[in-house]
């Protein structure tokens, strides 16, 4: 059953059981006024919709001019005959004025007598406190997966029409595709799928991001939260098998078949490593992969700003993530945002307090949010981040063995449009020992710029000197690597996994 079937029965009870005065908050004014009016009229009720700028519509006297003073609004509701629904658009504004609230609270016995029921719709609205005991206010929900299927089936149908032939989408795209628009409104989806489908012969990877990316609007009026665009994937990340294959496995539980086997929704992971491994890149890459729009957490700016809005700040900035579910959230360089954290005294009050009701929302919230939390270093993470049942897994991302060299420099070859073959790759992956990923970037972006300056294509030797020219982080900071080495090896899942660590060390020490 879709969410919208369910809440029609819920109010069609509420309806029955004449409930006087229902707020409904939606931003799907015109979606849910149909689906209302069908209701009702359905459960035998006359149905009347008011708004400040069209009136009654239909109205008791057809030739009496256009209501729209508050009172004499609730007067006309009053004089409509028995068993009415009378919809309200928008009238929340009014709710300021003592005399209007009095109006509704005498209206209400009146209602109950005459089985009517007046429905308040708004995207917002605070409950006057006069009220609260006669009223009931009731979320309209956004459309979920079952809702948007009709969307989607006519959008194929327009396609089909305007474009003389169908495009063929299997089960499992059409779930992928359902999954990416979850969140926006009926008319958003419809918007998006249209323009992302439209001019397309077959589906691709691109279309996903491309339906992800609409999502962007939810974000409008958050300074906190940061969106991506999903540009990078699993095919960009070099090496990490280990936690390659740990992702795409953990991706499965989000269909709808996982779903109905009962399996617990994923929570994420904490990715720890040594700068420029990868992280970022994996935060990236794993949204595409889930089709689920990326967001970051500012959180350095949540808590730079008044102490006392930021526990407000958190508590919207969270309402917020859960509305734009399903999603990955990353939290980036963890260890600095909560490193005043002291949950044994000490500590920052508020950011332990804040850091508190983060790891009880992180644990509760029930949705489909992935959160990634990367972090540099554990000296100040706060120990109960990494207890388990935080995260699904912690993993130790450390600098790339020799095979992952090669795979991240192919991936990068090719990015700067170089044919591998050309070159001797496994050179210079034996040169670049305690290189991370970013530095064998930089030796592939510095070869490039040094032959196009020089108006020649990039030769091996450009590569190796710009290896020579490039010091490794991992030389200027050994003890401090060494040392988080040391604490993920009995704590962290290796990215990499042992076996092939192994396999490679060996062709490593044969090659070398
Ligand atoms: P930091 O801790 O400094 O934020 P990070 O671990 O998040 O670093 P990224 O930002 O993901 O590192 O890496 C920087 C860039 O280096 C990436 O955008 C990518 O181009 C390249 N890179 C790093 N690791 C890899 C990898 N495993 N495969 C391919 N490219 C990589």
């Amino acid at each position: 059953m879709s969410i919208t079937t369910s809440t029609l029965e819920e109010l069609q009870s509420r309806l029955q059981a004449h409930y006087c005065v229902l707020f409904l908050t939606t931003y799907e004014e015109e979606r849910w006024e149909a689906e209302l009016a069908n209701l009702t009229l359905d459960m035998g009720f006359g149905f009347v919709a008011w708004s400040s700028t069209e009136g009654f519509k239909a109205p008791l006297d057809a030739d009496a001019p256009l209501i729209t003073e508050p009172l004499a609004v609730l007067s006309e509701v009053e004089k409509y005959p028995a068993d009415h629904v009378i919809l309200l658009k928008d009238f929340h504004h009014y709710l300021e004025h003592p005399v209007v609230v009095r109006k509704l609270r005498d209206l209400c016995s009146t209602l109950r007598l005459t089985n009517k029921t007046l429905l308040m719709m708004s995207p917002e609205v605070e409950i006057p406190i006069e009220l609260g005991r006669d009223v009931l206010q009731f979320e309209l929900p956004l459309p979920d997966i079952d809702d948007l299927q009709e969307v989607l089936t006519g959008v194929l149908k327009d396609i089909q029409k305007s474009m003389g032939r169908s495009l063929r989408v299997t089960d499992e795209e059409r779930e992928r595709i359902l999954k990416a628009v979850v969140g926006l409104t009926s008319r958003e989806a419809e918007k998006a799928l249209a323009r992302a489908l439209g001019q397309r012969n077959q589906l691709d990877d691109d279309v996903f991001a491309v339906l992800v990316s609409e999502k962007k609007i939810l974000l409008r009026g958050s300074e906190l939260l940061e969106f991506f665009d999903l540009d990078a994937g699993v095919k960009d990340i070099g090496g990490l098998d280990g936690l390659k294959d740990w992702l795409s496995s953990r991706a499965s539980a989000y269909s709808l078949k996982a779903r109905k086997q009962g399996l617990p929704l994923p929570k994420g992971v904490l990715l720890l490593g040594v700068q420029g491994c990868g992280k970022s890149l994996t935060a990236r890459a794993t949204a595409r992969l889930l089709s689920f729009p990326l967001v970051r957490l500012d959180f350095a700016s949540l808590l730079s700003g008044e102490r006392g809005s930021s526990e407000k700040n958190l508590r919207d900035v969270l309402r917020t993530i859960e509305t734009i579910a399903p999603t990955v959230l990353w939290l980036d360089e963890v260890e600095k945002a909560f490193s005043g954290v002291s949950t044994e005294g000490g500590g920052d009050g508020t950011l332990t307090r804040l850091f508190g009701t983060f790891l009880t929302w992180l644990q509760d919230h029930g949705k489909p949010i992935f959160v990634i939390a990367t972090a540099n270093s554990v000296a100040s993470l706060p120990p109960e981040m990494l207890r388990r049942g935080r995260f699904d897994e912690l993993f130790f991302i450390n600098l790339p063995n020799y095979h992952e060299r090669k795979d991240i420099l192919g991936i990068h070859f090719h990015k700067r449009k170089l044919s591998p073959e050309k070159y001797d790759i496994n050179q210079l992956s034996l040169k670049t020992e305690g290189y991370s990923g970013a530095e064998l970037e930089q030796v592939v972006v510095s070869a490039t710029f040094e032959a196009y300056t020089a108006g020649r294509s990039v030769t091996q030797a450009d590569l190796l000197l710009a290896q020579e020219q490039t010091v490794p982080l991992s030389i200027t900071m050994e003890e401090k690597i060494f040392e988080l080495r040391e604490w993920a090896r009995t704590r962290c899942r290796p990215a990499t996994p042992d076996s092939r660590v192994m396999q490679m060390l060996e062709e490593e020490s044969r090659l070398s």
